[in-house]
């Protein structure tokens, strides 16, 4: 489909025609921007950095029902319901939407995991061109760009009275309802400043880092000293990793209550030391300079290891809200200089 442009305040009438699809947009809430089920076009707040959870909530959410059981008056086991809604993710940043390209390879791996392949089948994502990228913000230096297209449906870009829209899959096709009433098509003007104002946001992203040579330096840092230093201030409240968009460990729990029951997978975080305790009460990750030092790594190598990719889109959340100033830009630019070196 052609590219168009659309008239914000057409975005109302725009959005009523979507009344099939459940609509989460970013909201503010409290001084800080969350994705929520949309009510009112109006609440929606679409001049933002970036919400303070990502969005993946919509696919993996925190705590996720796999079956439940009745033990009487005989066994009785119910899988799941699907997520069978049609829902549409709007104003997504590029950085997240990146982050389902890189949850896909966890969760379509070794086993097609049916309760998120059906909400990420049923879901249309449209994203929005970071125009003022935080400065906490390093996509740039992990393969991504302000105003990338990977993983969207329709990438839309501001261009102050009105925005750009281009339509990327036959699935953002399906949300451009009322074309010719709604959309008109850009005209070189249009394209000309949608340009200038994706190279402006990209010059807009200072924070950077070389990853290149990242993956073999961690390879010769696993015994190394660096690692008791960098986590001295860690505190453990996994804040890092709960924020993080391509973070998606979780824990597998019974409910029982008697008759009856359900298992649950829950939201968790390496970054705590019960995470890997191991039923006999051994720890294999006993302090907090093991769990800092496998954050790193898995994003940074284990995880490219395995699927040729780096975990991690450069959002800068786990920058910007550990509470003791731990940057992880600053921990690979240390990685590449610490000369003490396994034997
Ligand atoms: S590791 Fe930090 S910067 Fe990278 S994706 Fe996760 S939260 Fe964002
Ligand atoms: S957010 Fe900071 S303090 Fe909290 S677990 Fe992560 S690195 Fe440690």
């Amino acid at each position: 489909m052609d590219d168009m442009i659309i008239k914000k305040d057409k975005l109302p009438k725009w959005s009523s025609e979507l009344s099939d699809y459940k609509i989460f947009a970013p909201h503010r809430e409290d001084d800080v921007v969350i994705f929520k089920e949309m009510k009112n076009v109006n609440k929606v707040v679409l001049h933002y950095a970036n919400s303070v959870m990502p969005p993946k909530e919509i696919f993996f959410p925190q705590t996720q029902e796999l079956f439940k059981y009745e033990k009487s008056p005989e066994m009785k086991v119910s899988e799941a319901e699907l997520p069978l809604e049609k829902v549409l993710l709007f104003g997504v940043r590029p950085c997240d939407a990146r982050s389902f390209l890189i949850m896909d390879k966890l969760f379509y791996w070794d086993y097609e995991d049916h309760l998120y392949k059906q909400a990420r089948d049923n879901t249309v994502i449209i994203g929005l061109t970071c125009t003022s990228p935080h400065h906490n913000c390093f996509c740039t230096s992990v393969g991504g760009k302000p105003y990338s297209n990977e993983g969207l449906d329709v990438l839309m870009t501001d261009l102050g009275d009105r925005y750009y829209v281009e339509v990327l899959t036959e699935k953002g096709e399906d949300v451009i309802r009322k074309p010719d009433e709604l959309f008109s098509k850009p005209t070189d003007k249009d394209r000309k400043e949608r340009g200038e104002i994706w190279e402006k946001a990209e010059s807009e992203v200072t924070k950077n880092v070389e990853v290149e040579g990242v993956h073999d330096k961690l390879g010769e840092l696993f015994e190394s000293k660096y690692w008791d230093e960098k986590s001295r201030t860690c505190v453990g409240c996994g804040i890092c990793s709960f924020l993080c968009p391509t973070c998606h460990c979780f824990d597998i729990t019974d409910e029982d209550c008697g008759n009856c029951g359900r298992r649950i997978r829950t939201w968790d975080t390496c970054m705590i030391p019960e995470y890997t305790v191991h039923a006999s009460g051994y720890n294999p990750r006993p302090g907090k300079k093991n769990r800092l030092k496998n954050r790193v790594f898995h994003k940074f190598r284990y995880f490219p290891d395995r699927f040729d990719a780096i975990a991690c889109v450069g959002c800068g959340r786990c920058i910007s809200k550990c509470p003791v100033g731990i940057d992880i830009v600053e921990t690979l630019e240390e990685v590449k200089e610490v000369e003490e070196v396994e034997e």
